[in-house]
C-alpha cells in the first residue's frame, strides 16, 4: 500500500495540513495517509522534534507531507533544542539534495505582486535549489584565531556526481513543461562553478529537446525581476538557491500560495521519496485564527502527487482546481485587502467543489 507520512507541525502547520491532506483522500482514496507528531509539538508530546516513531514512519512512507515547524517560545535555543531540528534531520537523513520551488501568479492576484501587473501576469517557472551541499555544508567551517587574529573560513566544494544529480532532475522538469532550463553559477570567479557549468553541459547532451541557457547569479537576480516571465526551469547550487528562490517567491505577493518539495535519492523519476512543505513557516501571528491560505499546501499535495506517486492527472486536476477558485475571485484574508474573505476551511471546501 502507499503511504504518506502527515507531519503537521506547529502554528498554521496543522490548519493547512489538515485541509490539504482531505484534498488528497479526496482524489485518492486508496493511499494510506498516518499522522504523526513532529517540530514543537514533538518537543512537547515525546521529547523529541523528531520523535523516533515520526522517522519510523516516514521510513515506511513513500512520501512526507509537511506543514511547518517553529515556535516563539524555542526561540534563542540552540538548533538541536528546537522545532526546527526536525526539518534538519529529515533533509540530512535521506538526503533530500533536490528542492523545487514552483512560482506561480494565478489570473487575478497580479496586482499582489511588487511588480507591475504586466511583468508578473502568467508568472510560472521553478527554482531547482541543491540542498545538500556546496559552501553550507563544506569543510572546513570554523571561525579561530591565527597568530592574534580572528578569521573565519567556510568551504564551497561540490563533486562532479552532486551536480550531475541535480542538473537532472533540472532537464527532467523542464522537459515536462516549457522545454527551456536556465543554469546560474559564478563562473568568472569561482572553481565551483567551472565544474557545475562543465557538468551541466555535459548533461545537456542527453537533453537535445531542451534548451540550455547560462547566466551569472548577478545577471540572474536582475533579470528575476526585470523579465521574470522569460524564465521557466532555473538550476542553481546551495547559496545562489538560497537567495533566488526567496526573490522569485516575492513576485507573487502572498507567501501562503507557494509550495515546496525536496527530493531525495530514492526511487526513480516520478516515484522518488521525496517532503513536501508550504515555503512559508508556522505564522505564530494568525495561527489558530482558521485564516491562513491553505493554497501552499494545497499545491504540495499536487507536487507529491506528480514527484512521488506518478499521478500527473490528479496532480494537474488539483491544480486547475486551485486557479478555478482564484479565477473566481475568492480570497483568503492576507490577499483580500481588507476585503471579504473565506477561512482556512472554506477556501478548501471552495476547492474541493472544483475538483
Ligand atoms: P512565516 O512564514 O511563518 O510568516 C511570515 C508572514 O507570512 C507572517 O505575517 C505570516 O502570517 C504570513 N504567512 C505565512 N504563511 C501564511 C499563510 N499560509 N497564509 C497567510 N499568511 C501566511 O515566517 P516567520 O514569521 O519568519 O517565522 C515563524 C516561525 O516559522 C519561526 O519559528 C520560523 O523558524 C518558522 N519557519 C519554519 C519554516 C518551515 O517549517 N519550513 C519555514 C520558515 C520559518
Amino acid at each position: 500500500m502507499t503511504t504518506v507520512a502527515l507531519l503537521p507541525g506547529d502554528g498554521i502547520g496543522p490548519e493547512v495540513t489538515h485541509a490539504a491532506a482531505s484534498i488528497l483522500q479526496r482524489i485518492r482514496p486508496d493511499l494510506e495517509c498516518v499522522e504523526a507528531l513532529v517540530g514543537g509539538a514533538g518537543l512537547a508530546h515525546a521529547g523529541a522534534a523528531l520523535p523516533p516513531q515520526t522517522r519510523a514512519l516516514c521510513d515506511r512512507s513513500d512520501a512526507i507531507l509537511f506543514g511547518s515547524v517553529g515556535l516563539p517560545e524555542y526561540d534563542g535555543k540552540p538548533l538541536a533544542e528546537r522545532p526546527e531540528y526536525a526539518l534538519f534531520l529529515l533533509r540530512g537523513g535521506y538526503e533530500l539534495y533536490a528542492n523545487l520551488r514552483p512560482v506561480r501568479v494565478f489570473p487575478g492576484l497580479e496586482h499582489a505582486s511588487s511588480l507591475k501587473p504586466e511583468l508578473v501576469r502568467g508568472l510560472d517557472l521553478v527554482v531547482v535549489r541543491e540542498l545538500t551541499g556546496g559552501i553550507y555544508f563544506g569543510k572546513p567551517k570554523e571561525q579561530r584565531v591565527v597568530d592574534g587574529v580572528e578569521e573565519a573560513v567556510d568551504t564551497m566544494i561540490y563533486r562532479a556526481p552532486e551536480v550531475e544529480r541535480i542538473a537532472r532532475v533540472a532537464f527532467d522538469l523542464a522537459r515536462e513543461r516549457r522545454g527551456h532550463l536556465t543554469s546560474v553559477d559564478k563562473q568568472n570567479i569561482l572553481e565551483t562553478s567551472r565544474l557545475w557549468r562543465r557538468v551541466v553541459d555535459r548533461v545537456a547532451a542527453d537533453y537535445p529537446d531542451v534548451t540550455l541557457e547560462h547566466l551569472l547569479v548577478d545577471n540572474a537576480a536582475m533579470q528575476l525581476v526585470r523579465r521574470p516571465g522569460d524564465f521557466d526551469v532555473i538550476v542553481t547550487e546551495n547559496m545562489f538557491g538560497d537567495i533566488l528562490s526567496d526573490e522569485a517567491a516575492i513576485l507573487t505577493g502572498s507567501i501562503g500560495t507557494l509550495p515546496s518539495a525536496s527530493l531525495g535519492t530514492r526511487g526513480e523519476p516520478g516515484r522518488r521519496f521525496g517532503l513536501y512543505e508550504p515555503v512559508g513557516g508556522s505564522a505564530p501571528d494568525i495561527a489558530g485564527k482558521g485564516i491562513a491560505n491553505p493554497t501552499a499546501a494545497i499545491l504540495s499535495v499536487a507536487m507529491l502527487l506528480r514527484h512521488s506517486l506518478d499521478d500527473a492527472e490528479n496532480a494537474a486536476r488539483v491544480e486547475r482546481a486551485v486557479e478555478a477558485v482564484y479565477a473566481s475571485g475568492v480570497r483568503t484574508a492576507e490577499l483580500a485587502g481588507g476585503g471579504p474573505s473565506l477561512s482556512t476551511q472554506a477556501f478548501t471546501d471552495a476547492v474541493k467543489e472544483q475538483l
